[in-house]
């Protein structure tokens, strides 16, 4: 049966790598998938991962009907045997409602990756719709850590080194993080709660204000 799977975690944990690893590993059994991506931090119709390996993908702009895509390319004798899907976060909710029809109708596996929820603590609508529709969720288990050793599960939002729980849930220009103040960070919840990175705990290190923390271990 053909699944939609949402494969969910932080920032960091390794979501692109997998998706370029699935991607490979069909590809050398001989079948032909669709990579969709949404702002890719290596640019337009790029899904890249963090270990520096880079492949072309079709950019899912808004708007754009995915499902339509894939029937056009399909009756136009292209072959497709799988669709992956990688920063699903930014796909409209509509998308993922074509990403469903893909599955249903076109009998197509569809694997999603996606961060579940923004600096706020909030989930991405498309991450949300993710949540909804898909047959399986799959947290990632490329863990990522928090400064202080902790699983990583939330991400912050730093803007001139201080993590800032305020403020548009996309900043353009951010995916490339060369918008010079905005930064990001994976943390756990507790420290994601008490607003300390790992820049703000070095320099608590020499506050009473850590002490809190400390004593609670
Ligand atoms: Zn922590």
């Amino acid at each position: 049966m053909p699944e939609l799977v949402f494969f969910s975690g932080t920032m960091d944990c390794g979501k692109s790598t997998l998706a370029l690893q699935i991607g490979h590993n069909r590809s050398a059994r001989g079948l032909q998938g669709v990579i969709f991506t949404r702002d890719d931090r290596a640019g337009e119709g790029k899904l890249s991962s963090r270990l520096g390996l880079v492949t072309d993908a079709v950019e899912a702009d808004e708007g754009m009907d995915v499902y339509a895509h894939l029937v056009d390319q399909i009756s136009r004798g292209g072959r497709v045997d799988y669709v992956i899907v990688d920063e699903a976060q930014f796909l409209a909710p509509v998308q993922i409602d074509q990403l469903a029809r893909v599955v249903d109708d076109l009998g197509l596996d569809v694997f999603a990756f996606g961060i579940t929820t923004d600096f706020r603590t909030k989930l991405f609508p498309g991450s949300q719709r993710l949540i909804e529709l898909a047959d399986r969720i799959e947290a990632l288990q490329v863990e990522a850590l928090c400064w202080c050793g902790a699983r990583a599960t939330h991400n912050a939002r730093t803007v001139d080194g201080e993590m800032v729980v305020e403020g548009a849930q996309v900043v353009v220009g951010d995916v490339n993080r060369q918008a010079g103040e905005v930064g990001y960070e994976v943390l756990c919840r507790r420290h994601h709660r008490r607003r300390m990175t790992a820049g703000t705990a070095r320099a608590g290190t020499l506050s009473p204000d850590v002490l809190p923390v400390a004593a609670e271990g």
